[in-house]
């Protein structure tokens, strides 16, 4: 009798004892910049937000099912770097010379295990390159062509670099070399997810062509760990973007990381912090999406917008471009 009885609030209380010790969580980015409501037309807009909707739909429901974070990380990179709205993958932006050079970065909580790619010209997803490097090589981040032949062994799939042009992304080089001004979209559109998987497990990755015109094999943070790209389950994963000579100087992901670790302070507040006091006050334009191990969520940019979506351990959604769309920025969204 008693042994019936305590089955029966077992199977009552399970699902939410579950729900509740096993959160998820997920946040996404496609780019900050200045962008503004002026720049881009009602249709644009519609589209970005359809897209970012759907895409962190799906990486909830993955991450719900079970999926690990480092194969939802990638899932949804995928879909972004396949989208010609975003700077990485097809659609990623013109360097000086008129090419594509790709970079992209991947890291798990659990294990600190790391793969990057940096200067890649012919893998149609660099993400999956980035894995591959932590998967099934020694090391950590590789670069050009020898990136390039370490994907094509790997059997992944390599494209013609003109694979990744389109009109809108030529545009913005002829704008760029007309100079004085870079165009408004020269650094729009990296992309970036964070996620807390059922398992408590934190992973966040990145991937961007970098910025309009670069030139010389310029290689910015999104492929290099602590900077673009963080991941760690005792504090967060964090995926930037923006310009990225000043993330790596400032090592934003690994820096909200550690003072989310050593000073105790909230997600929300070590973001900010470092967005806006750290990175903003030296002029360094850009912003994150960032969880932690409860499912806290934030999104936090010193830009006029970023494209980003997230849904919290609390199952809170919020799909925003502007950055006046959410008034979360400030504060804390506690998911646990
Ligand atoms: N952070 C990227 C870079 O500097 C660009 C971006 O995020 O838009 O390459």
């Amino acid at each position: 009798m008693v042994c019936q009885r305590a089955l029966f609030f077992l199977v009552l209380f399970l699902p939410a004892w579950a729900a509740q010790a096993s959160p998820v969580a997920i946040a996404l980015h496609g780019g900050a910049g200045t962008l503004t409501r002026e720049a881009i037309t009602p249709d644009q807009e519609q589209a970005y937000l359809q897209f970012l909707d759907a895409a962190v739909e799906m990486g909830h429901t993955r991450l719900e099912a079970g999926v690990s974070g480092s194969q939802v990380v990638r899932e949804i990179i995928r879909l972004m770097e396949d989208s010609p709205l975003f700077n990485a993958g097809y659609g990623a932006v013109f360097n000086w010379d008129g090419r594509h050079e790709l970079d992209a970065s991947i890291m798990l909580g659990e294990s600190r295990a790391s793969g990057a790619v940096a200067g890649v010209a012919r893998v149609k997803n660099p993400i999956e390159a980035a894995y591959a490097v932590m998967q099934h090589s020694p090391h950590v981040l590789l670069s050009g062509s020898g990136a390039d032949a370490f994907a094509a062994a790997q059997g992944l799939e390599l494209v013609e670099n003109q694979y990744f042009s389109t009109p809108e992304r030529a545009r913005a080089l002829e704008q760029y070399r007309a100079g004085p001004q870079p165009p408004e979209n020269a650094k729009l559109g990296t992309v970036g997810v964070v996620v807390l998987d059922g398992k408590g497990n934190l992973a966040a990755g990145t991937s961007t062509g970098g910025m309009t015109g670069k030139r010389w094999g310029r290689i910015g943070d999104s492929p290099l760990i602590g900077a673009g790209t963080y991941a760690e389950n005792s504090s967060c994963a964090v995926s930037a973007t923006g310009h990225g000579e000043f993330f790596i100087r400032w090592q934003v992901a690994s820096d909200i990381c550690a003072r989310v670790k050593y000073q105790k302070v909230y997600l929300q507040a070590a973001a900010t912090h470092v967005i806006h006091a750290e990175l903003g006050a030296a002029g360094g334009e850009g912003g994150v999406v960032a969880v932690d191990p409860r499912g806290n969520v934030a999104m936090v940019f010193n830009t006029a917008g970023m494209y980003r979506a997230s849904i919290n351990g609390s199952g809170e959604k919020i799909v925003a471009i502007f950055g006046d769309d959410d008034t979360k920025l400030e504060g804390e969204t506690d998911g646990g």
